[in-house]
């Protein structure tokens, strides 16, 4: 048995948080060992013709972690770290989070290994067209549904949704979901994950005693769920102190205004040298601001055993997977801060995707009220189902989110025959 230092790598520290609940679950061991490994993943290697003339070559992942539930159900991330391994683990996690909120998804993932910031929007559309034809035998709308994760963006889906109808010789708005509106998408998919955050912020808070209005956020990411995020608490009262994207930190004592700052972001290209603002040095530092709310939105293990000690939130709420590392996740439930599980704080993203390919199928568009209603109410049922068990456990909200999705799936399994 490793030691909870040791883990570190993403799949590693899925491997963990899933054996952590399965013996509290009493889970049987084969069981366990179905589910710490992906039911199947493919890696594709394909070329890609550049502006200039030359071709590159790409690597690729599609991983369906489990279908027991449902179709697999997940992102495609386009990042030059992306590995296999952590792949397996967001397609892990993507299988918890839909169980949790009780969609009818089992979990998958992909990824490309690539920088799209130095691709132009031609080469990035041949990318995508070209992994879309790469992974078609794999997924598919009744059997693998891919969305947008870091550095995709409605865009890819549509030219994925495309690639795949012209594949399939028909309209199959159904096969991926986070697509612009006027091919099929749903409203409020993309601040879903932002919305449904906040709404698990608003129930941790009501319970913890903690008042929203003049609350401090720190907020570590300012992509889509990260500048989202910011946007709704500043609407709820909240200062947002600092936030911080993959160039800079910056930060105000009396908050940030979201608005000038995404219209800075979005002239810029990142929130450094915003006027008016702080430089908060390293980067990396910024989830040891004093704040009462702090919200890793970034990548992987920014949470760890050496800074966990000197975070000062009294509630972390993950709108990135994995922020948060095995051991931090220890000092932090001793030290009583609560820590709102990404499996829990960002499934609003697949929440809205189930509704976009509910909407898909039916080919019947809701109203963007509908959308918010439904979404808030599976927020709210998921989070006081966690929380419920959390208390009659004595678990943090991780091993307590955990212990419902994975006794669903293993439900799943069971009556399946396994
Ligand atoms: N990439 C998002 C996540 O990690 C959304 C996945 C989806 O909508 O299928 O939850």
């Amino acid at each position: 048995m490793l030691s909870l230092e040791a883990l570190r790598g993403p799949l590693a520290v899925a491997q963990h948080q899933l054996e952590e609940a399965a013996a509290r679950l009493g889970i049987p061991p084969h069981v366990v060992d179905l589910l710490r490994e992906p039911e199947r993943a493919i890696a594709v290697r394909f070329p890609v013709r550049m502006d200039d003339g030359s071709t590159r070559i790409f690597t690729g992942y599609r991983v369906q972690h489990s279908t027991a539930r449902g179709p697999g159900k997940g992102g495609l991330r386009f990042h030059p770290d992306v590995t296999q391994d952590e792949v397996s683990a967001l397609a892990m996690w993507m299988t918890w989070k839909c169980a949790l909120l009780d969609l009818p998804f089992g979990g998958a993932k992909g990824g490309v290994i690539c920088n799209p910031k130095e691709l132009s929007e031609g080469e990035l559309e041949r990318l995508s067209r070209r992994f879309a034809e790469e992974i078609a035998g794999l997924v598919g709308p009744g059997r693998d549904i891919p969305a947008p994760d870091v550095y995709t963006d409605e865009r890819v889906m549509g030219w994925m949704m495309d690639t795949f109808s012209r594949m399939g010789g028909r309209p199959l708005p159904e096969s991926v979901t986070g697509k612009p509106l006027a091919l099929g998408g749903s409203h409020g998919r993309s601040t879903a994950t932002a919305r449904g955050l906040v709404e698990t912020v608003k129930e941790a808070t009501g319970r913890l005693g903690l008042p929203l209005k003049g609350a401090r956020a720190v907020i570590q990411g300012f992509g889509n769920a990260g500048a989202h995020a910011a946007r709704f608490l500043e609407e709820l009262g909240c200062r947002v102190v600092a936030v911080s994207d993959s160039q800079a930190a910056v930060g105000r004592e009396d908050g940030l205004p979201v608005e000038v700052l995404v219209a800075h972001k979005e002239r810029t290209g990142s929130v450094a040298g915003f006027p008016g603002a702080e430089e908060v040095r390293p980067p990396e530092s910024i989830v040891e601001l004093p704040c009462e709310i702090l919200i890793p939105a970034a990548l992987e293990g920014s949470i760890t055993e050496e800074n966990a000690p000197r975070i000062q939130a009294r509630l972390v709420a993950e709108a990135a997977n994995g922020p948060t590392l095995p051991a931090a996740d220890r000092i932090l439930h001793e030290r009583g801060v609560t820590v709102i599980p990404d499996i829990l704080a960002n499934a609003g993203g697949v929440t809205v995707s189930y509704f976009e390919w509910v909407q898909g199928l039916q080919r019947y568009a809701w109203k963007e009220e509908t959308v918010a209603e439904r979404l808030a109410e599976h927020m709210r049922e998921a989070f006081a189902h966690a929380w419920e068990v959390a208390r009659r456990e004595g678990t943090d909200l991780r091993t307590a989110a955990t212990m419902v999705a994975v006794s669903r799936v293993y439900d799943a399994l069971r009556w399946r025959g396994v």
